[in-house]
């Protein structure tokens, strides 16, 4: 059988659970795993890992794994050789394209897949189809962070390692909840806490478990951090303790940015937000008073209407102070995904080319064309929330999509479903039958990250590879395998015998990536971009000047973009995260025994304010309507959680559960990321316990 016990084997792999980045050996007898085994060697973790890594594996051998091709025989999904499978894809993608023209076929890359496969798909959608509709779901939850860097300092990255933050004087954690969603990165927060004494703010709307660690814990409003945040730099900039120096030199737009925080006092600001005036001149003493600051940041901010400009607002607020540029300080957008960061860096992003190469500058077309031997196209691509709107109004009619599954991920899931089912030729490549799998025509079983090798890019940039710890199951094959054989199944000769040919070329067509070679990241080394011809790499960015034209960083005029609010018939804010045991929507951790026993089903907080005023209690049955869609759910009676928010852990896919049910169609402004945090709801007591 394939368990069937053979050579006792370590492999080093890198944890595919979440944006940290753990490294650790995987200790194997045929597919069993023996045990998962941290060394010191791991440059971000060292000896620790937290329960996914350590537990979370029993997905991979999994009954429910998919393990040979799939064709759609009317409601049926019927087995197929990978031969019929290919030629179908082949011939369907072809005639829609002679048919519609090559805008009409969407790509969607996934940041759980390597940088090598990233690379594969956006140059299948580029070179082969001839569209930029490629997108992954970065657009869902950090594309807010990386627009706010990139317009700031320049580059969509933590500003340094998770070293460097373990030795600021201060850490600031806005909107985002480590200890569950990036647990290694909380444990290096405790330790500098208890080493030297580094202190803590944590601004979020629910006490998670950071907060109860934090010096200062502030809950503002939902929707207004960049209110606070830009009146805390108007109280440092009044006082004078701006950091003048850095600013003349390093630093664009002072006088104009100083303007636009006219309208935000301390009085104004406590209204918007309702923090007091004594928790902001609390914080922006610290900042005075610490060596050096680092702001993190996640979903809390970036899901929001304003997600983009308060992230801009956490950048300034940092150029202002002198907080760039040296170990222990800096921007650090907390990425979800094991390889959201590479997935971005490698390319699947609509008007970004692998390293950040915009596709509208002629001369990277150019560059990228020449290589690959075809011309590159020149109309703008789509996003994913753009693709679903074009699957609705009937101009996008086919699409690719490789682990995601959309339905239940996107917002507003019943809308993103029924556009789904409007397509007229739609593959899935996955490891399980997803609920978006379900309206596949062609479903491709693909391997996680135990069953190939490649690399995947942490949350601090770091480059590290993972080996091939076993086969893969069945008949399913790498993901990079399937994309060259989609590839060559429309017309292209791609020849690739291994991710690191794939990486050779991404080094060779990206600078941001010149010296990355397999060689260098061999075993536990790793590379942290952007990576220079010699192999030297880059733990701290900006050491000598920021990402732009002419060097210096770019402070942006507050742009505050104001929140939905509460209605009289939708009158509670739901709220919306991670939990520790389970892996965003629960897909792969819903599938391991031991995370599966531990938190079986989701449940919703409901403080002990909202508890008493509708007469809840612990198991109480309520159901929640949104104008989106509606769900059922067991409460959970807890004082994380106050007044009339709600929070509701994302790790269901379940038509009673699932929270996409409930979130809707508004948008971060600048970048399309929906804004998931910004949901609100009514409440129906169906048993009170
Ligand atoms: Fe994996 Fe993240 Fe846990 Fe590390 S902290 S073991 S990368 S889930």
């Amino acid at each position: 059988s394939a368990l069937r016990d053979t050579r006792t084997k370590k492999t080093k792999t890198v944890c595919t659970f979440c944006g940290v980045g753990c490294t650790f050996d995987v200790w194997t007898k045929g597919r069993k795993i023996l045990k998962v085994q941290p060394t010191p060697e791991a440059p971000v973790n060292g000896i620790s890992t937290c329960v996914k890594g350590k537990f979370g594996w029993d997905f991979i051998n999994s009954e429910e794994r998919l393990t040979t091709p799939l064709i759609r025989q009317g409601d049926e999904f019927v087995e197929a050789t990978w031969e019929e499978a290919l030629s179908l894809i082949g011939r369907r993608l072809g005639e829609i394209k002679q048919r519609d023209g090559a805008d009409a076929i969407g790509f969607i890359s996934s940041s759980k897949v390597t940088n090598e496969e990233n690379f594969l798909m956006q140059k299948l959608a580029r070179s082969v189809v001839g569209t930029n509709n490629v997108d992954n779901c970065s657009r869902y939850c950090q594309s807010p962070a990386t627009d706010g860097l990139m317009r700031t300092v320049g580059l969509g990255g933590d500003a340094g390692s998770i070293h460097d933050l373990a030795s600021a004087g201060l850490v600031i954690i806005v909107g985002a909840n480590p200890a569950e969603a990036h647990p290694v990165f909380a444990t290096r927060i405790k330790r500098a806490q208890k080493l030297h004494g580094q202190k803590l703010i944590v601004a979020d709307l629910r006490k998670n478990e950071m907060a109860e660690r934090a010096d200062v814990f502030i809950r503002p409003k939902q929707g207004t951090d960049a209110i606070w945040l830009a009146a805390v730099a108007k109280y440092i900039i009044d006082q004078g303790w701006h950091d003048r120096k850095f600013l003349e030199e390093k630093v664009n737009g002072f006088e104009e940015f100083a303007a636009s925080l006219d309208s935000y006092d301390l009085a104004t600001a406590s209204e918007i937000t309702g923090l007091s005036q004594e928790q902001m001149i609390e914080i922006a003493t610290m900042i005075r008073d610490a060596d050096g600051t680092c702001i993190a940041w996640a979903m809390g901010i970036t899901q929001n209407c304003g997600g983009s400009e308060t992230s801009a607002v956490i950048s300034d607020l940092l150029l202002v102070t002198g907080n760039y540029a040296r170990p222990g300080a800096g921007a650090y957008p907390l990425r979800g995904h094991n390889n959201v960061q590479g997935a971005c860096d490698f390319g699947t992003l609509p008007v970004w080319m692998p390293g950040y190469q915009l596709w509208s500058d002629e001369a990277v077309r150019e560059k990228f064309a020449t290589n690959w031997g075809t011309p590159l196209p020149s109309t703008r691509g789509k996003d994913n929330i753009q693709m679903v709107e074009a699957m609705h109004d009937g101009t996008l009619k086919a699409m690719y999509l490789m682990g995601e599954d959309m339905a239940w991920v996107d917002a507003n899931s019943n809308h993103v479903q029924a556009a789904l089912e409007n397509l007229e030729f739609f593959v899935v490549q996955d490891i399980f039958l997803t609920r978006t799998a379900q309206y596949a025509d062609v479903i491709l079983p693909a391997c996680p990250s135990l069953e190939k090798e490649g690399t995947f890019t942490n949350t601090e940039r770091r480059i590290q590879r993972l080996y091939q710890v076993m086969k893969p199951l069945g008949n399913s094959r790498p993901d990079w395998q399937i994309i060259q054989s989609v590839a060559n199944s429309l017309g292209a000769n791609w020849n690739y015998e291994s991710p690191g040919d794939v990486m050779v070329e991404a080094a060779t067509l990206a600078p941001l990536f010149a010296g990355v070679s397999y060689e260098r990241l061999e075993g536990y080394q790793s590379l942290l971009w952007p990576v220079a011809a010699d192999g030297t790499d880059t733990p701290l960015l900006y050491t000598e000047r920021f990402a732009t034209a002419d060097g210096k960083a770019n402070l942006v005029p507050v742009n505050y973009i104001t929140p939905l609010t509460a209605t009289e018939e939708y009158d509670l804010l739901l709220n919306n995260g991670r939990l520790l045991e389970h892996f965003h929507e629960g897909n792969m951790t819903n599938k391991s025994s031991g995370i599966q026993q531990k938190v079986p089903t989701t449940f919703l907080e409901v403080s002990p304010e909202l508890a008493a005023e509708r007469g809840l209690q612990d198991g109480a049955v309520v159901r929640l309507e949104s104008p989106y869609g509606a769900v059922r759910l067991n409460v959970l009676v807890t004082d994380r959680v106050r007044g009339n928010e709600l929070y509701l852990p994302m790790n269901s896919v379940s038509d009673e559960t699932a929270v996409n049910l409930l979130t809707g169609s508004h948008r971060d402004v600048r970048t399309n990321t929906p804004a998931y945090k910004q949901t609100y709801v009514k409440m129906q007591v169906l048993r009170p316990r």
